[in-house]
């Protein structure tokens, strides 16, 4: 299993969105994907369809209980060979009750390595932080997809990311890559978007994906359907870039990076 951990401890910059719909495209071109939401406001799960006080065990209980297999959380989604393991609000009180854990930011990856051949490919909706959620998704992870807001901050905050990824590399994952970095909202009728695009390409050069995904109101009403936008609105300019990603993801047009 490849898995892409979607991270930036800002809020807002299109983490969900990416999480649910990439791995919905991923999944309509015949991958098994297991989407993992790990953000305690459990927004890629009510925009799938899932509504997490309904739901019984959530990664939650596989997070904080290792008798809990992650198998056992596990739901499928209305989307052929798209599974989820749910969040629940408790995520957030996982920081505190593993404080003493010894190896905590580990528990996510023994629970991954055990579904290993399950899925070819995981995708993880981290939470709007750095802190140990968001440590155990990119010591699980394989690759790290940036998604960035291009707006006057986009850079803003960054480096404190990437000095993250530099120490998870260091003390708990030296194989983690960034896969590439996600320009979202973009408004290209903007010359502001478009100096903010030229300042990202220039600043990460070709660790950009040449996919872009512009700013539609069809993205923005799909999880209150609770639907990937790739059925919501199949034709719609979101479902063509989330494709579009999906496709350069696939055929490995996008280089996992070392830096
Ligand atoms: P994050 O998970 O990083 O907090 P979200 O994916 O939830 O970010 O996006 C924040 C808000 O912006 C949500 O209301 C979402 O529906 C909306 N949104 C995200 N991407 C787009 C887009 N490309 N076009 C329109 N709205 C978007
Ligand atoms: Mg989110």
């Amino acid at each position: 299993m490849k898995t892409i951990a979607i991270a930036n401890q800002k809020g807002g910059c299109g983490k969900t969105t990416t999480a649910m719909n990439l791995a919905a495209a991923l999944a309509k071109r015949g991958n098994k994907v297991l989407i993992i939401d790990l953000d305690p406001q459990a927004h890629s799960t009510l925009g799938l369809g899932h509504d997490p006080d309904e739901l019984g065990k959530t990664v939650y209980d596989a997070l904080t209980n290792v008798q809990v297999a992650i198998t056992r959380v596990i739901i499928s989604t209305k989307i052929e060979r798209l599974s989820l393991a749910p969040s629940s609000i408790l995520l957030s009180g996982v920081e505190f009750e593993l404080a003493t854990v010894h190896g905590r930011e580990f528990v996510l990856n023994q629970q991954l390595s055990s579904i290993n051949s399950n899925y070819d490919i995981g995708v993880i909706d981290c939470p709007p932080s750095l802190g140990l959620l968001t440590l155990n998704a990119l010591s699980a992870s394989s690759d790290i997809i940036i998604p960035v807001q291009t707006h006057y901050y986009a850079l803003e905050g960054l480096r404190q990311l990437l000095e993250t990824i530099e120490i998870v590399r260091e003390r708990f994952n030296h194989d983690l890559k960034i896969l590439g970095v996600l320009l979202t909202l973009v408004d290209s009728r903007t010359t502001l978007s478009r100096q903010i695009q030229r300042q990202m390409r220039e600043f990460f050069g070709d660790l950009v994906f040449d996919t872009v995904i512009h700013r539609t109101v069809r993205l923005a009403e799909a999880p209150s359907a609770g639907e990937s936008i790739l059925t919501y609105a199949p034709e719609s300019k979101g479902a063509v870039e989330y494709r579009s990603l999906a496709e350069e993801i696939s055929d490995g047009k996008a280089q996992a990076r070392d830096t």
